[in-house]
């Protein structure tokens, strides 16, 4: 054990069991007296363990067999100019849901390739909701309708999705991906940069329906075309090998401790204990409307810039280590992603309460 617990929104923890695992072996995978960093990506050991990976997150999140599995790179970033090249080709429009910051980066960068419409937002309360809407918010003819499902920066999550009818649904899953069970089958696309809660940075996920690939534009970029990197199983190029080894790691543990059900109660609990205290709490409170609290960032503040100065200090001090909030937000954020034991939470709800006795 460390005597950290890191409350970073990411890249941030990963289950020991995973690194002592990888560390374990760094040397010599599986006999072949090489790292997986040293391995050709065309390599028999290295297609098990991509293949394994794929079958691993196939069976965990219960993906549909018509949706393709994709590793990439480029980051969750690279997807918000990769989407509307692959998708926006029909009407040219796109409608998305302005949530926080990253849904807002995707919404800007799809506006340089067609008529891209922002639906709804929550930016007068600074993204501390998630804003209602109903189907007849959303243009029949766009080509998709976007979504950031949880947001980061500001700790909201959608717990209903929104009514999109027929329109391709497509969400960014970074923050949220593998924390609890997701019903693939009601989105076109969702996609995640893997270094939230996953594996380190330099992968991201995306599983995609087969009937929207082929649909990009002349100009997209080949490293950024779905169907290319479908049709080469995401072998294209070299691939990041040592973060898809991880990621499998991390599925395996996924798995071990009983897959996405298991997750969600494990999360469930951990973000109880410190809303909970939040709620009832005469210093601290969170920043998000109740309804839509994510299970992973939980941003909270005292309401005084000082306090919450003298607070992040106390608490990294004490070994309770990037829980700065956002400059946007202000305060502290603590993400609480599948790596966060409960022990984790439990001893930063009994710093939080020690806190507030020595500040009221
Ligand atoms: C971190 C994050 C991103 C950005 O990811 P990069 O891999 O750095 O491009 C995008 N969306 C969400 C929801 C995130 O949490």
């Amino acid at each position: 054990m460390r005597d950290v617990f890191n409350f970073s929104a990411g890249p941030s923890m990963l289950p020991e069991e995973v690194l002592k695992t990888a560390a374990a072996e760094m040397l010599d995978y599986h006999g072949s007296q090489q790292s997986v960093m040293e391995m050709s990506h065309r390599s028999k050991l290295f297609d098990g363990i991509i293949k394994e990976a794929e079958a691993l997150l196939r069976e965990l999140m219960n993906i549909p067999d018509n949706y393709k599995v994709l590793f990439l790179q480029g980051g969750a970033s690279a997807q918000f100019s990769a989407i509307p090249l692959n998708f926006m080709n029909g009407s040219g429009k796109a409608d998305y849901i302005i949530t926080g910051q990253w849904a807002k980066k995707a919404y800007e960068e799809a506006k340089k390739y067609g008529n891209v419409r922002a639906v709804a937002s929550s930016k007068d309360k600074t993204f501390s909701y998630i804003p209602k809407t109903t189907s007849k918010d959303f243009d029949k003819d766009a080509d998709y309708v976007y979504i950031c499902l949880n947001n980061t920066i500001y700790g909201t999550v959608y717990k209903t999705l929104p009514d999109t009818g027929d329109i391709p649904l497509i969400a960014d899953i970074s923050s949220c991906f593998l924390s609890e069970p997701l019903d693939i089958s009601k989105f076109a696309m969702v996609y995640g940069g893997a270094q939230k809660n996953v594996a380190p940075a330099g992968l991201v996920i995306a599983i995609i329906r087969e009937d929207m690939l082929g649909k990009a534009r002349d100009i997209t970029p080949t490293m950024l075309n779905y169907k290319i990197m479908a049709e080469n199983d995401s072998l294209y190029n070299t691939p990041p090998c040592y973060t898809i080894y991880i990621c499998k790691l991390v599925l395996d543990w996924i798995k071990g401790l009983g897959g996405l059900e298991a997750m969600k109660e494990r999360n469930l609990k951990k973000a109880n204990l410190l809303y909970d205290f939040l709620d009832n709490s005469k210093l601290f409170k969170g920043t998000v409307v109740p309804e839509d609290r994510s299970l992973m960032n939980v941003p909270f503040v005292t309401g005084n810039e000082e306090l919450d100065e003298k607070f992040v200090k106390a608490a990294t001090a004490a070994g309770f280590v990037n829980i700065k909030g956002h400059r946007t937000v202000g305060g502290m954020r603590a993400s609480i992603y599948n790596a966060m034991p409960y022990e984790g939470v439990q001893k930063l709800v009994e710093f939080l309460k020690n806190f507030e006795k020595e500040n009221l």
